[in-house]
């Protein structure tokens, strides 16, 4: 019976049958040919900014079982910590050991965030594919994260580069603008100052740059209206949209970044995440949702979303008592959803 094959979750038991080696997409059922289709990229953060904002510290050895259950399920951009002192964040202390395991996985792009230049020194010392250096177009959440101006952020940048320049490194620099679209502690953050911040990382050397919702203010149709200015402006360099989910539009906000022609979504594994900066900031874009949304909607991410839920019921083991998010683990795959590799397996 086909709806044997799938996977079933009642009482908190959760139940994958066995299935065959997939060949291509497992989730899409789209009758669009696979060079034709549109694709996403969903980059994994919640090992970063998930964990950062949960007070439990998640184990190295269970920090390596996520990234390569994360990689086994398709997912090929991670970021796996950031370079700040351990005293700040002992949650990511071991960053520098879980980079260098993901960097055994072929084909992953491995992305540390680095707030200073010494963190960038660290990303580029031990090969980072992408350090992310987050700049506040908020002056008051600048002060209050980062202790620098906007402006002295971007001066950073610009000394970064120098530094990966001479060093020979290709380890790509992005710039990610945070509280573009608002802000806890300083309430509005004009547009024009976010472009200008965005355009002048570039201009100091950032490679590409990203625009995050870091407290959960944005809207659909602020964020078709920004990011359409923003593309205008820069087009491709605007590589990757970060949103929070504080007030339940995340996913919104993803279709609207998609629609203004985003490619690259940030999520967190089960909805963790946050900002310790930013009072009432919870709940990153969940990252099994957001492949659902997007597989559902015909646009092809390469991510199994029955791995990922599996993975989610071993995280969420991990932190035990910590409030998750996400609403397909409760509510399960529609039955006109199932992976296509469960209904070949069904019919067969
Ligand atoms: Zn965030």
């Amino acid at each position: 019976m086909a709806s044997e094959m799938y996977f079933v979750i009642h009482s908190g038991i959760f139940k994958i049958l066995p299935r065959p080696t997939r060949k291509k997409h497992p989730v899409s059922t789209s009758p669009i040919p696979p060079d034709l289709q549109p694709c996403a990229i969903v980059r994994e953060v919640g090992l970063r900014d998930g964990l950062q904002s949960i007070a439990m510290v998640v184990s190295t050895a269970h920090k390596i079982e996520w990234i390569n259950a994360a990689y086994a399920a398709g997912q090929r951009e991670i970021e796996v910590g950031s370079f700040v002192p351990a005293r700040l964040l002992p949650q990511l202390a071991d960053t520098a050991e879980v980079l260098a395991h993901a960097k055994t996985l072929p084909g992953l792009v491995a992305s540390v965030l680095v707030p200073n230049y010494k963190g960038a020194e660290r990303a580029l010392e031990l090969g980072a594919d992408l350090m992310i250096m987050p700049l506040s177009a908020s002056h008051a959440h600048s002060l209050a994260n980062l202790r620098k101006t906007p402006d002295e952020v971007v001066a950073e940048v610009a000394r970064v580069r120098a530094l990966r320049d001479a060093s020979g490194s290709r380890t790509l620099i992005e710039g990610g603008v945070g509280t573009a679209f608002g802000c806890t502690l300083q309430g509005e953050v004009s547009e024009s100052e976010v472009l200008r911040l965005m355009r002048a990382l570039l201009d100091a050397g950032a490679d590409r740059v990203s625009l995050a919702d870091t407290v959960g203010y944005a809207d659909p149709a602020s964020v078709a209206r920004l990011f359409g200015k923003a593309r205008a402006l820069v087009g491709d360099r605007l590589a990757c949209a970060h949103f929070h989910d504080t007030r339940g539009m995340g996913l919104a906000n993803v279709y609207a970044a998609w629609q203004a022609g985003i490619t690259r979504f940030d999520a967190c594994l089960a909805g963790i995440g946050g900002c310790p900066h930013a009072p009432g900031a919870s709940g990153n874009v969940t990252t099994e949702d957001l492949v659902f949304m997007l597989e559902r909607m015909g646009v092809a991410t390469g991510i199994d979303v029955v791995a990922l839920l599996a993975l989610r019921q071993r995280v969420a083991g991990w932190l035990a008592g910590e409030t998750l998010h996400g609403t397909l683990w409760q509510a399960g795959l529609p039955q006109n959803a199932a992976p296509a590799v469960l209904r070949e397996a069904a019919t067969a």
